[in-house]
């Protein structure tokens, strides 16, 4: 039996349960990393734009595979280049909310984040023709801190969320909270469904293993390896990518070197990684699998704990 035959019927049956793949859709310059650069938002509109010829790139990618895709779209997208929401829906693939202008929910108000939700719904629903029901927070920011999100998504209309990281980290993460699909419930009582990105338990903590950073970081085999093990689970995984991760030739902004190796990393192998992943794997966007996703979702978890 050839190697790829003895994974294909392996017993974790790594091909039969259909996973997650996603997109966080923003330019290069609107990452967290070009603003410890100095970049602010007054500067993006004369920066460089390069965000359509990347999200060509993924499509063409997605296509070679015969595989759909959620991708969370910033508002401010929308706004300057709505060719670029044009194409991605046109592609067959989902549309949901990464938010206006990038701003991590720690630094928003309640009634700012409404707004936000409901101003980026309406600008990538007319552009996009298509309703939109899902969010994630820019940088995972959804944390026990910003658990009033969960209630003002519930409260918007939105039908699930993807901004919980089940990880200890400097910036986000709830380590404690389950590390897969489940009914997440706002202080206020809101519950959405979350769908945290994937993650690889090891040493009774929980690592990341989902994309961006890990995954141009990290051999590809590992991701692999969380893949079948939550398949092995019944589990279904989320990945996640930017579109800037598959353009290798975008300027290098004048980061501290650390964040610039965070940002830069592995930039060159993300599209093999991808392929080598969608050739072995099958994955749909959240909304072809919302039913099965909330099936799935035997765990009712109550963020907000101080
Ligand atoms: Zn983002």
């Amino acid at each position: 039996m050839s190697r790829r035959g003895e994974r294909r019927g392996s017993p974790l049956g790594c091909r039969d349960v259909v996973h997650l793949l996603s997109f966080d859709v923003e330019e290069y310059f609107q990452t967290e990393a070009a603003a410890r650069a100095g970049l602010s938002r007054a500067d993006w509109p004369q920066s460089e734009k390069r965000l359509a010829p990347a999200v060509d790139r993924v499509l063409q990618v997605l296509a070679d595979h015969q595989t759909t895709s959620t991708f969370f779209v910033l508002g401010w997208v929308a706004q300057h280049e709505p060719e670029v929401v044009r194409r991605i829906a046109g592609a067959g693939h989902e549309i949901a909310s990464h938010g206006m202008e990038h701003r991590m929910l720690q630094h928003l108000a309640p009634d700012e984040f409404r707004a936000e939700l409901l101003d980026s719904r309406r600008l990538l629903e007319d552009i996009a023709g298509q309703p939109v029901v899902g969010y994630r927070a820019p940088t995972f920011s959804v944390t026990h801190e910003t658990a009033w999100a969960l209630d003002v998504l519930a409260d918007a209309g939105y039908r699930y969320d993807s901004s919980v990281f089940p990880i200890r980290h400097d910036r986000y993460g709830v380590p404690d909270a389950p590390p897969h699909v489940h009914r997440a419930v706002g202080p206020g009582g809101g519950t959405v469904l979350e769908i945290p990105p994937l993650t690889l338990r090891l040493l009774g903590a929980n690592l990341p293993a989902a994309g961006g950073g890990y995954l141009r970081l990290l051999p590809v085999r590992t991701v692999a390896w969380a893949l079948k093990r939550a398949a092995g689970h019944g589990r279904t995984g989320m990945l996640y990518l930017h579109p800037w991760e598959l353009d290798p030739d975008q300027p290098v902004l004048p980061m501290p070197p650390t964040v610039r190796l965070r940002h830069r990393v592995g930039l060159r192998r993300t599209e093999g990684k991808l392929r080598w992943l969608l050739g072995r794997f099958r994955f749909a966007s959240v909304r072809e699998r919302l039913d099965a996703l909330r099936e799935q979702a035997d765990q009712t978890y109550a963020y907000g704990r101080p």
